[in-house]
Order: structure tokens, then C-alpha cells, then sequence
């Protein structure tokens, strides 16, 4: 029986991940969970699933809940989500919030010596290096949850580490991808929110859009994997059949390929090395699927990623001012606060605002991180237009 620890219940992860477990109840059990804001889904989630602690985002909903359930320990913000996840019989913790939120509770489940089930890609860019640091020092393992991640820790499966020549991360493109750079300066959030392939979060999907999310990818792939960013590809594939691939030294490539069900790559990461059957498994027939398409990435149409390779490289804080940017910028989007092209402008704006000379210490990148905010956030205020 392994005991989860499940952050960001109510989301999109979430939801699936809840799936997972409870297909398996002699398997699985999610002991604690968290969610910010949707009381009536959370309620609802600790009737089905009964846990021990719950984490909510404020005092209010907190109380609440209290009278509801009064078996149920409640905290509240941080403090939550890191009892959440450090709770003594938790084995491993899914991170399935959205945003640097995700990075304190991680970090101490991960001091706690618990297993992390990664979906909060976010954590990685974050602060990457003092992630995997502290993760080797405890002897705790990272699976991935992304599904690109998952492919290629499914293809590297078995390689010895000389072999590989490199990874290959496939993009969808997002809703935009068909538009040139001129017609995206009239779309609307509600055309964003469209992905063509996935449903998901708002953030994540907005992300998709913008090519964000793939910057993000590649970032969370060099810390995961320990790959240079040199030997990090991303090519256009818009049918998401190919999760991603790997090139190994003699030109073979391995490709991972499976439907669009995000309850794939979290139950491999539950289940590790094991494999269970999913239930009510989407089809997924190839001879139907006929065609599988590749395209190069234009970087000049998707600065994102161009910035994310220079980012990478850069190291120390800098990958950590992209992300903060974007986390403010996106939801400032998705909050109808600024039109679609700041996003972009005020990512970029931040990188080049930013510089640094010395080695930057893990206190300092929280300090960045909160900084890059309060600047961005500046600029909204005083450039927001929509
Ligand atoms: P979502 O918006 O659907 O859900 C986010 C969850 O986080 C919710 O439960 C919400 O209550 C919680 N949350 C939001 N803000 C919070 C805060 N300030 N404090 C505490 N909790 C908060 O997002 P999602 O699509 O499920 O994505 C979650 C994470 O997984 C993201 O990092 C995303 O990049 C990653 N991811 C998602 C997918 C996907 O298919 N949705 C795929 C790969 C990776
Ligand atoms: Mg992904």
C-alpha cells in the first residue's frame, strides 16, 4: 500500500491522479491533500477519499470544513501544504499544484525522505540545482509526471548513461499554432484556453500557447535528466502520440507513444517500475491515426523557447526570473489584466533586466523570485493594456 500525499487535489492533475489511486484501492491510498480554493470539489474529495490532513488555501474555508468533517486535521497556505506533505506515514507526494507555490512543500518532503511524483514542472526551473541536490543528499527519487518527462525516463530505462547522444521533447504547439506572430496580437483568452490536444489547467494551457511550457520542459529535462542544454531538441509533432524521444550515440532513436491520458504518466510514476492496465483506457489505435507529423520549432515565432535555451545556459537565478515573469504575466493574461503579446514582452523584459555576477545561494533565488515578481507586477500596473 503506498500513501500518497496529493498537492493540488482539485486540479487537473489532481483530478487524474485521484483516478489512479482510487482504481487501485488496495494499492493506493491518498492520505493527505490540499486545494486552494474550490471548497465544493475539495468537500467532495474528502468524502471520497477520507484523509487524515487537509491543506486549504485560507482561514475561511478552513472553518468551514472544520464543522463538516470534524475527523479531518485542517491547516491552512504554506504551512499546509508542507504537513501535507511531510506527514510521517506518507510514502511519496504528488506535486500537482500550479506555480512556485509548489517549491517549500517539495523541498521539505523531500528533506522528510518522501518520494516525489513531479508534475509541478515549476519547482525544477525554480530553483533546479538545490532541488536535485537536496534530493540525492536524502536519497529520494524524482519520477517524472509530465508526460514528455515520463517518455523519455521510460526510454532511458535500461540505457547506460555514455549511450545517449541525446533528447528529443515533442511540442503540440499549443492553440496558436497555426497563427503568424501578427495574428496573435488579437487573440482573446478564451481562444488560448482552447489547446487542441489536452485539457488542462489555465495556466498550463495559456503556457502552451506561448511556448512557455516547452521552455519550462527543457529546463525541467536538463535538471531531471542531467542533460546540457546542448543536447536538448524540441520539434513540432501536433498529433501528441509521440510523448518525446531519445537519440542514443549510433543514431537509433527510442520514442515512448501512447493516447493523450495524463493518468498514464502518473500511475507509471506510482506504480514504478511496475505497469498496471488504466482503466477505461482511451483507445488509441495507430492504423487509425495513419500520419505522425514532424516540424522544426521556429524560434523566431516562439521567442519563449529561444529564451529558455538562454536561460538554461545562463543557470544560477536567471531560469528562475523567466519563470517568475511568466507565472505573474500569465495569470495577469488570464485575469484579463494584460493583452496576450505582454506576456511575452514582460518575460523577456524581466530576463533582460536582469543580471548576476557571483554565484546566486538557494536563499538568494527565493529573494529573485520574489523581486522578479514585484518588478512585473509594476509593469502590469503601469503598462497593462488591453
Ligand atoms: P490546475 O490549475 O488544474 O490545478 C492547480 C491545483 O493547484 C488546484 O488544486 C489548486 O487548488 C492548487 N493551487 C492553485 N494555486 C494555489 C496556491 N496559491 N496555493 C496552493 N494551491 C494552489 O493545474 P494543472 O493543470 O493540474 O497543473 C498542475 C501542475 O502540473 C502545473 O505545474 C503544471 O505545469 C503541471 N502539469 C500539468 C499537466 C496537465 O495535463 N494538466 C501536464 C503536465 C504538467
Ligand atoms: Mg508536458
Amino acid at each position: 500500500m503506498k500513501k500518497i500525499a496529493l498537492l493540488g487535489a482539485t486540479g487537473s492533475i489532481g483530478t487524474s491522479t485521484v483516478d489512479v489511486a482510487t482504481a487501485y484501492p488496495n494499492l493506493f491510498r491518498i492520505i493527505s491533500l490540499t486545494f486552494h480554493s474550490n471548497s465544493e470539489k475539495g468537500a467532495s474529495l474528502i468524502e471520497q477519499l477520507k484523509p487524515q490532513y487537509v491543506g486549504v488555501g485560507s482561514e475561511q474555508i478552513k472553518q468551514e470544513l472544520m464543522e463538516r468533517f470534524p475527523e479531518v486535521e485542517f491547516g491552512v497556505g504554506e504551512a499546509g501544504l508542507i504537513k501535507a506533505a511531510t506527514l510521517e506515514q506518507v510514502d511519496v507526494v504528488l506535486t500537482a499544484v500550479t506555480g512556485s507555490v509548489g517549491l517549500n512543500p517539495t523541498m521539505a518532503a523531500i528533506e522528510a525522505g518522501k518520494d516525489i511524483a513531479l508534475a509541478n514542472k515549476e519547482t525544477l526551473v525554480m530553483a533546479g540545482q538545490w532541488v536535485m541536490d537536496a534530493a540525492k543528499k536524502n536519497n529520494v527519487s524524482i519520477l517524472p509526471v509530465d508526460s514528455e518527462h515520463s517518455a523519455i525516463f521510460q526510454c532511458l530505462e535500461g540505457q547506460k548513461e555514455g549511450n545517449l547522444k541525446e533528447l528529443v521533447i515533442t511540442a503540440s504547439g499549443g492553440s496558436f499554432r497555426d497563427l503568424t506572430r501578427e495574428e496573435l496580437k488579437s487573440v482573446t483568452l478564451e481562444q488560448a484556453l482552447n489547446h487542441p490536444n489536452w485539457s488542462m489547467g489555465k495556466k498550463i494551457t495559456i503556457d502552451s500557447s506561448t511556448m512557455m511550457n516547452k521552455g519550462l520542459e527543457v529546463i525541467e529535462a536538463h535538471w531531471l535528466f542531467g542533460t546540457d542544454y546542448d543536447k536538448i531538441k524540441v520539434v513540432l509533432h501536433k498529433e501528441s502520440i509521440v510523448h518525446s524521444m531519445i537519440v542514443l550515440k549510433d543514431g537509433a532513436y527510442l520514442a515512448q507513444l501512447g493516447p493523450s491520458d495524463m493518468r498514464e504518466p502518473i500511475q507509471y510514476a506510482l506504480t514504478y517500475p511496475n505497469r498496471l492496465p488504466i482503466q477505461n483506457e482511451k483507445s488509441f489505435d495507430l492504423t487509425q491515426i495513419g500520419q505522425l507529423n514532424f516540424g522544426l520549432m521556429d524560434f523566431d515565432r516562439f521567442p519563449m523557447l529561444a529564451l529558455a535555451f538562454y536561460v538554461g545556459k545562463k543557470g544560477g537565478a536567471y531560469p528562475t526570473v523567466y519563470n517568475a515573469a511568466n507565472e505573474i504575466a500569465a495569470n495577469a493574461f488570464i485575469d484579463g489584466e494584460i493583452s496576450y503579446s505582454q506576456i511575452e514582452e514582460f518575460v523577456q523584459k524581466a530576463v533582460e533586466n536582469y543580471s548576476e555576477t557571483n554565484e546566486v545561494t538557494f536563499n538568494e533565488v527565493i529573494a529573485i523570485d520574489k523581486q522578479t515578481r514585484t518588478i512585473v507586477e509594476r509593469w502590469i500596473k503601469e503598462e497593462g493594456r488591453l
